[in-house]
This record gives C-alpha cells, sequence and structure tokens, in this order.
C-alpha cells in the first residue's frame, strides 16, 4: 500500500485561497495517476484575516497539526491594513520558520529555453542554480530588537557556528543531490564579504572546514556584490549559492526577476526535521479575488515540496512527478499558452492551471 503524507496547508491571504485550490487538485491528481503515495491535506487557519476576526494570527491549536504534519504549504499570509498593535506586519510564516528551526531557505533560480527572462541567454545556455539563503539569523536576527538613541541606529549582524554548520553541511549535501540527479555539477560557492567584515570572514571558515569535508565535491567563494553582477551576466556559471540571511533576501529577489517574476519564483524553508514550502510572493491583495494570480510559483514550491519528500522517505516517483510538474510549467511557458497576465498572457488562474493539468495528464 502507497503511504500517505499528512500536509498542514495555510492558504492564507489576498490571493492565497484561490492558487492553493488548484495546487492541491494538480497534486491530487499526481498522487492517483502514481499509486506510489498519497496525500491527506489539512486546512489550518492562520494569518492577517484570521488576526483580524479573532486576535490571533497563528493559533496553537494551528502551530501543533503544522509540527505533527510531514510537511507544510503554505501561500501568502499578510494584508497591508492588518498588523499588530506595535504596526508591523502579521506574518505567521516568519513565527512558523523559528519555531521549527528552519534555517535552509531555498531558491531555485532556472531559466528553461523559452523561458520569459530579461536576460539575453546565449544559444544553448540555460540557468538552474540554487540560492541558499540563513533563515534564522544573520542581520534578521536584530529585527525588533534594533537600537535607535542620541541620533544613531545600531542593528546587529549574528552569526553562530552552530548553524552555520548545519547550513553549510545542508549545502554541501544538495549539490551531491544535484550532482546525482543532473541538474548540477557538484560545486557550493559561499557569498558574504569576508574582505570588510569579520562576521563573515568567520562566516567562510566555518564554511571551508565543512568543504574540506567533502573530497567529492567543488567549491569556491564570491562577494556579495559581484555575485549580484554575475548572476546578470553569467547566470549560467553557479550550481549551489548558500549565504546570510539579509544578502540571500535580496540576490533572491533579483533570481525571481531573472526567471521572469514573483509569479515563477517558488521556495522552501528547510529544518533538519521539518520544512514550510511556500511561493516567494506576498499575498498580492492588489489582485485578489480576480482571478488573475499566477499559481504556476505556489504548484513549483509544491513540486519543491514532493522533491524533499520523495528524498525523505526514499519514494522516487515523488521526485518524478516534481520534475514532470517542473518540465510541463517550463513547456507551458516556452509554449507562451494558458499564461497569466504577469507573464503577458490572457488566461485566469483557473485557466493557467488547467492549461498545466491537461498537458500533464495527457501524457500519462
Ligand atoms: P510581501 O511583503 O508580503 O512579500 P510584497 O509587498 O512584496 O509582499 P507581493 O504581494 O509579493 O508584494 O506582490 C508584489 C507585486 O507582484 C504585486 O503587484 C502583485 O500583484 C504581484 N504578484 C505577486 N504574486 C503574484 C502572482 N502569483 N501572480 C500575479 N502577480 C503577482
Amino acid at each position: 500500500m502507497a503511504a500517505t503524507y499528512n500536509v498542514a496547508v495555510f492558504e492564507g491571504d489576498g490571493i492565497g485561497p484561490e492558487i492553493t485550490a488548484p495546487t492541491i487538485e494538480i497534486l491530487t491528481a499526481m498522487a492517483e495517476i502514481s499509486s506510489e503515495y498519497a496525500f491527506s491535506f489539512e486546512h489550518l487557519p492562520a494569518g492577517a484575516a484570521h488576526y483580524a476576526k479573532t486576535g490571533e494570527s497563528l493559533p496553537k491549536a494551528s502551530l501543533e497539526a503544522a509540527r505533527k504534519a510531514d510537511a507544510i504549504l503554505l501561500s501568502a499570509m499578510g494584508l497591508p491594513d492588518v498588523r499588530y498593535a506595535d504596526g508591523t506586519e502579521i506574518s505567521p510564516q516568519i513565527e512558523l520558520r523559528k519555531a521549527f528551526n528552519l534555517f535552509a531557505g531555498l531558491r531555485p533560480v532556472r531559466i528553461a529555453e523559452g523561458g520569459l527572462t530579461p536576460l539575453r541567454m546565449p544559444k544553448g545556455k540555460s540557468v538552474d542554480f540554487v540560492l541558499i539563503r540563513e533563515s534564522t539569523e544573520g542581520l534578521f536576527f536584530s529585527q525588533g530588537i534594533g537600537e535607535v538613541s542620541h541620533g544613531e541606529a545600531r542593528e546587529t549582524l549574528r552569526i553562530t557556528r552552530d548553524v552555520s554548520e548545519k547550513l553549510f553541511a545542508f549545502a554541501f549535501n544538495l549539490a551531491r543531490a544535484r550532482k546525482e540527479q543532473g541538474p548540477g555539477r557538484g560545486n557550493v560557492t559561499c557569498v558574504d564579504k569576508a574582505n570588510v567584515f569579520r562576521a563573515f570572514a568567520y562566516f567562510r571558515d566555518i564554511f571551508d572546514a565543512e568543504a574540506a569535508r567533502h573530497p567529492d565535491l567543488s567549491f569556491d567563494h564570491a562577494y556579495v556584490d559581484a555575485t549580484a553582477l554575475w548572476m546578470v551576466q553569467k547566470p549560467w556559471m553557479f550550481d549551489v549559492l548558500v549565504t546570510e540571511n539579509m544578502f540571500g533576501d535580496i540576490l533572491s529577489d533579483l533570481g525571481a526577476g531573472l526567471m521572469g517574476g514573483l509569479g515563477v519564483a517558488p521556495s522552501a524553508d528547510i529544518g533538519l526535521h521539518k520544512a514550510v514550502f511556500q511561493p516567494c510572493h506576498g499575498s498580492a491583495p492588489d489582485i485578489a479575488g480576480q482571478g488573475r494570480a499566477n499559481p504556476f510559483a505556489m504548484i513549483l514550491s509544491g513540486a519543491m515540496m514532493l522533491d524533499w519528500l520523495g528524498l525523505k522517505h526514499d519514494v522516487p516517483a515523488m521526485c518524478r512527478d516534481a520534475a514532470r510538474l517542473r518540465d510541463g510549467i517550463d513547456a507551458q511557458i516556452a509554449a507562451r499558452r494558458g499564461l497569466t497576465a504577469d507573464l503577458g498572457g490572457t488566461s485566469t488562474t483557473p485557466q493557467a492551471s488547467q492549461g498545466l493539468a491537461s498537458m500533464l495528464f495527457a501524457r500519462t
């Protein structure tokens, strides 16, 4: 009997529910056709609208249900007009990251042939790299505890050996898996500013010690400013990049821009035991309820979940289906058919996902 994986679903705010529904439909159909795995989805309340109604942004019961689930699928949370009393945004996704120690933020950047990149790609070149953003410390450690007094403001960046060791071990293991599966060449680049800051020299030393434990893989270093330049000039040279929280935050939006926008940018926040999969974009309140949201970033986040569960539980069918989802979306974009307005098309959210479903399931 195929194992059933329990997925905690936070459909969140704004366009969240509109992009969650087709993602669950497609994942369910893939599992049924494969018959080598199955899903049980549990919808959990959280987010800004929930906070406005109840005064709670992430109910304890939702957090506990997410803790018990095999994986967590989250769309987007937050609404501009709904804030905590101190004026900060409602962001239960950050609370989940902290609660489950999700230190590795994965932001894949893929530009397939025929992709909608603003870059002029040389013939025969394609882009497929993963940016890993440390997600629990770095400059974001200072969130909420920065100081402003006597005419100056201070924020503290924190790099710990413990988190950095886990992060780099994760990066090298990912590089190895990518090499074995095809898209990678087994290289990890440490992105830092070690020429200026002691914290980054420390970060780099820990990276080098981890690199020495993986003689089967290669590694190099790059400064963050040069990395931004090369991501635009020659992004095909990267495989796995690993960096601090704030640098990763900025570079991952650059990566999304290279792929054609937020509507196609997936992400995962991964720890030693748990993981949250969610699109890079926010709840897009400006287009909510209009059927214009691009569901691809969310579906691609679902593909990352399939990959993670497939590797963790040794179910190759899940990894094969993840690749089919990515290839299907690449083909749909290359054909310029069934695309939402952000990608220059005229399709609605359901039309875009139905286009993908008919292409995927017609072939089986
Ligand atoms: P947050 O701060 O919560 O990350 P944000 O302020 O960066 O959010 P988003 O909600 O990500 O903003 O939206 C930025 C822009 O991108 C908006 O104009 C929005 O409509 C558009 N956008 C975001 N996601 C999508 C999507 N899936 N499909 C189409 N357009 C999108």
